[in-house]
């Protein structure tokens, strides 16, 4: 078999290389104006966005992480107010809640879905549980019809962190439809250039449909100022540029178009590994569409970094999203947190592989990546 182009977990340029006249076309016009900083393109983006959502508000910022933050901060928690998440993640949900001085309580994730398992969330709530952060991982959405309901018993926020689930649906037993990230009490998503709606730099979204909330964010996010030069709260800096935005407007026609490219790669690549002893392939949600960020494997019965290197060698980019568990990581180290406790996170830690996934991947290219990944496991 030979090489097609170099394979790439994510192809940027080829994606470029389809809308540049119009991406071209709209940044030159944000130079050309020299509005850099809260431009035209930013309100309009917005409002496109608040539309696409169907929601009230969205607040864009600097970057997913920041967005998180600022979430947090406008909710008022107090230090040591705990707040769960996910351990099985991208560090940056815990981080924020450690940087406000709140406690993160990492639990367990469902084993076929990777998303937060519910009987955890129940079993670590306590008097000083606050909030939930629901991740929304690898491109569908977590359980968040018992989320709410967990929440709304307790009286406890809900965060959703959809940076990498960014235009799924969600729908209820009883039939209403929901985009990720519009469900909870807030919404953080990111843009960074490899999400499924990435700009040309960083870039994030903050979505509430509470008008209080929202004007709080909008608050906290420009220096905690309400009108110039008077600071009502603690805030900070955190924009979107008007470049990003621009890209981000046209980006954001294709974004259902891009999740259908991404559909049609897991379906090749679940028709080359179902019934596969050694491979498990990606559960879907019942509830939740899936918008593929990553197509993410489970290797059972096979060295995984042998494999990996296989693949390397053949020109098969793979990656492990995430290797090792949060609360193994120095930073988030913590007395209530047992190290094996989370049997499944570590299983998980020990044995996912993410293939390349992206919008650009022809058929040829996932005939060659499924053949040479099949040959070596056999
Ligand atoms: C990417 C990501 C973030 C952080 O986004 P940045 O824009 O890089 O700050 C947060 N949470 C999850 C789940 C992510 O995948």
């Amino acid at each position: 078999m030979s090489l097609p182009n170099k394979i790439q977990m994510v192809d940027l340029k080829g994606q470029y290389q389809k809308i540049k006249t119009e991406v071209d076309a709209a940044m030159n016009e944000v130079i050309s104006s020299t509005s850099f900083i809260n431009g035209p393109a930013v309100k309009e983006f917005q409002s496109n966005f608040e539309t696409y959502l169907n929601i009230k508000h969205v607040i864009p910022c600097a970057n997913g992480t920041d967005a998180l933050q600022i979430a947090m901060m406008a909710l008022d928690l107090k230090q040591g107010d705990e707040v769960i998440t996910a351990n099985f993640t991208y560090v940056a949900t815990a981080e924020v809640i450690g940087l406000l001085g709140l406690s993160p309580v990492l639990v367990e994730v469902n084993q076929d879905t990777f998303n937060i398992d519910i009987e955890s969330i129940e079993r670590n709530i306590t008097s000083k549980t606050k909030a939930i952060v629901p991740v929304h991982l690898f491109g569908q959405c977590a359980d968040m019809e018992r989320i709410m309901a967990i929440a709304k018993k307790h009286n406890l926020y809900v965060i959703e962190d959809t940076a990498q689930a960014i235009g799924a649906d969600y729908s209820f037993s009883d039939g209403r439809n929901f985009k990720a990230g519009t469900i909870g009490t807030i919404g953080c998503t990111s843009f960074f250039p490899s999400k499924n709606l990435g700009c040309f730099g960083d870039g994030g979204a903050i979505f509430t449909n509470n008008d209080e909330l929202a004007k709080k964010i909008r608050m906290i996010a420009h220096h905690g100022q309400s009108v110039q030069y008077v600071h009502e709260v603690l805030g900070v800096n955190s924009r979107l540029d008007s470049i990003q935005a621009a890209i981000l407007k046209i980006k954001l026609k294709h974004l259902d178009e891009y999740a259908l490219s991404r559909n049609k790669v897991a379906e090749f690549y679940d028709k080359a590994f179902s019934n596969h002893s050694k491979i498990k392939i990606p559960s879907r949600s019942k509830n939740s569409t899936h918008v593929f960020h990553q197509y993410t494997l489970q290797i059972i019965g096979y060295d995984r970094s042998e494999l990996r290197e296989k693949l390397t060698e053949h020109g098969i980019p793979a990656m492990i999203y995430y290797p090792i568990p949060l609360h193994k990581q120095n930073a988030y180290k913590n007395e209530r947190f047992k190290t094996n406790d989370f049997p499944i996170t570590q299983k998980l830690c020990d044995t996912v592989l993410s293939l390349p996934m992206h919008t650009e991947l022809d058929e040829d290219t996932l005939n060659y990546i499924t053949n040479t990944l099949l040959r070596i496991i056999k």
